[in-house]
C-alpha cells in the first residue's frame, strides 16, 4: 500500500465515521482532575465528542487495558431458586482503542499471551477479538519515570491494526492489518508526498535522539540478576518505605491477578460471580486455608512483584511482565521505582 497521511484537522471526522460501527475509546482531557500530577491530566474514556480526543496526551493513570480487562467484571450468573442453571457471562462489542502508545500495545500483547495460555480466558479473549487497536507513536519519553526503550516496548512489531506517527499538522498512517484497512474507510487520507516521507524520517531521528537506555542490562538478563538477588537485603530496605497499598498493581497495564466473589440478590432468587483486580502487595493475597500466609512480610511481597515483572511472566509467556511505562512509580506514594530497583539489584551483584 502507498504511504498515506491524515491531516490532524481531519481526525474528528474519522472518529465520527468510526463511531457509526464501533465504540471508540481514546485519551481525553480530564477537566475534573483535582491533581496536578501529569498522569492525572488525561484519561482513557469512551469518546462522546470527537473534539475531546487528545492525541497529544502524554501519560494516563490507567491505560487502555480497562476496556479489555475491566477492574470489575461479572463472569457467571446463576439462579438460587430451583436449578442453579449457571451461565457464563461473556460481554463484548466491537471497539476501537484509538491512540494507544507503543508501551500499552506491548502490554496488551503480554495480556494476550497470559490470558491465552494454559486454560484460555474466554472473557478476555472475546473482548480482545472484538477490539481494533490504533497505535500512536511517541517522539519522546512521557516523563522521567518511563523506560520503555529498556523493556523493549518502544517498537512493537505487531499487536496493532494501524500506527499513527505524528508530524507537524498530520499523521503518517501505517496500515498493519486488513482490519486496519477497514477502519480507514471513512478517513480523508491523502497520499504521502516526498515532504511527508522526509517528515517520517525526521520523526525517527528525533525519537532516536530522545530515548536513552537507563538499565545497565538487557531484559533477557533480568531473570538471572533477580535470581542472584533473591536473598539480598535490598528487598527489606526498599520494603521499609512500602505501604502495601497495591496502587502499583492497580495501574499496571500488565497486571492480571484477580479475586472472585459471589454476589447474591436481596430476594435470594439469583446470584452472580464477579472478579475484581487483586494485588500481590496486599497482605491477604497469599493467604491460604488455615490462615497461613506464604508472603507475610512486606519485603517478600515487594520482591515477588519485581520477580513477576522481570522474571516469572517472561519465563511463562516469553514476554517481559513490565513494559517500562512508569505508571507504578507515578502512582506510588512512597516513591518506589521499579526502574531504580532493577538498577539497584543489577549493581548489588
Ligand atoms: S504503590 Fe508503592 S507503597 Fe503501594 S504497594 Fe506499591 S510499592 Fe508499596
Ligand atoms: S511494572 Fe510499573 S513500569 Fe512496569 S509495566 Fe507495570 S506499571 Fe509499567
Amino acid at each position: 500500500m502507498l504511504p498515506q497521511v491524515l491531516k490532524k484537522g481531519d481526525l474528528g471526522a474519522w472518529i465520527e465515521a468510526l463511531g457509526k460501527t464501533w465504540k471508540v475509546a481514546a485519551p481525553v482531557l480530564k477537566e475534573t482532575s483535582v491533581s496536578d500530577r501529569t498522569d492525572a491530566k488525561f484519561g482513557w474514556e469512551w469518546v462522546v465528542d470527537p473534539a475531546e480526543v487528545r492525541l497529544d496526551y502524554t501519560v494516563t493513570v490507567l491505560g487502555p487495558k480497562k476496556f479489555l480487562w475491566p477492574s470489575r467484571q461479572t463472569v457467571l450468573a446463576y439462579a438460587l431458586a430451583g436449578e442453579p442453571n449457571p451461565q457464563a457471562v461473556i460481554e463484548h462489542e466491537p471497539q476501537v482503542l484509538l491512540g494507544v502508545h507503543p508501551c500499552d500495545i506491548t502490554a496488551i500483547a503480554t495480556l494476550d499471551a497470559a490470558f491465552g495460555k494454559d486454560v484460555p480466558d474466554p472473557h478476555y479473549l472475546a473482548r480482545r477479538k472484538d477490539t481494533a487497536i490504533v497505535g500512536l507513536d511517541c517522539a519522546a519519553p512521557c516523563d522521567e519515570s518511563c523506560f520503555c526503550l529498556d523493556m523493549g516496548s518502544l517498537h512493537p512489531e505487531s499487536g496493532y491494526d494501524i500506527m499513527l506517527t505524528p508530524h507537524r499538522d498530520r499523521y503518517f498512517v501505517e496500515v498493519k492489518t486488513d482490519l486496519g484497512q477497514q477502519l480507514l474507510a471513512g478517513a480523508r487520507l491523502q497520499p504521502a508526498t516526498k515532504q511527508d516521507m522526509q517528515g517520517r524520517q525526521a520523526f525517527t531521528e528525533e525519537q532516536r535522539g530522545n530515548f536513552h537506555y537507563q538499565l545497565p542490562c538487557e531484559v533477557k538478563y533480568l531473570p538471572e540478576i533477580l535470581d542472584a538477588s533473591y536473598d539480598s537485603l535490598v528487598w527489606e530496605a526498599i520494603a521499609r518505605r512500602c505501604f502495601s497499598c497495591g496502587s502499583c498493581n492497580t495501574v499496571c497495564p500488565t497486571c492480571y491477578c484477580w479475586d472472585v466473589a459471589d454476589q447474591i440478590a436481596v430476594d435470594l432468587t439469583k446470584g452472580c460471580r464477579v472478579r475484581r483486580y487483586d494485588s500481590c502487595q496486599l497482605d491477604p493475597f497469599a493467604e491460604v486455608a488455615g490462615g497461613e500466609n506464604f508472603r507475610k512480610d512486606r519485603s517478600s511481597r515487594l520482591r515477588h512483584r519485581m520477580f513477576r515483572k522481570g522474571k516469572y511472566i517472561l519465563e511463562q509467556t516469553g514476554r517481559a511482565g513490565c513494559v517500562g511505562c512508569g505508571r507504578c512509580e507515578r502512582a506510588c506514594i512512597a516513591g518506589i521505582s521499579i526502574k531504580e530497583t532493577f538498577v539497584q539489584i543489577a549493581g548489588s551483584r
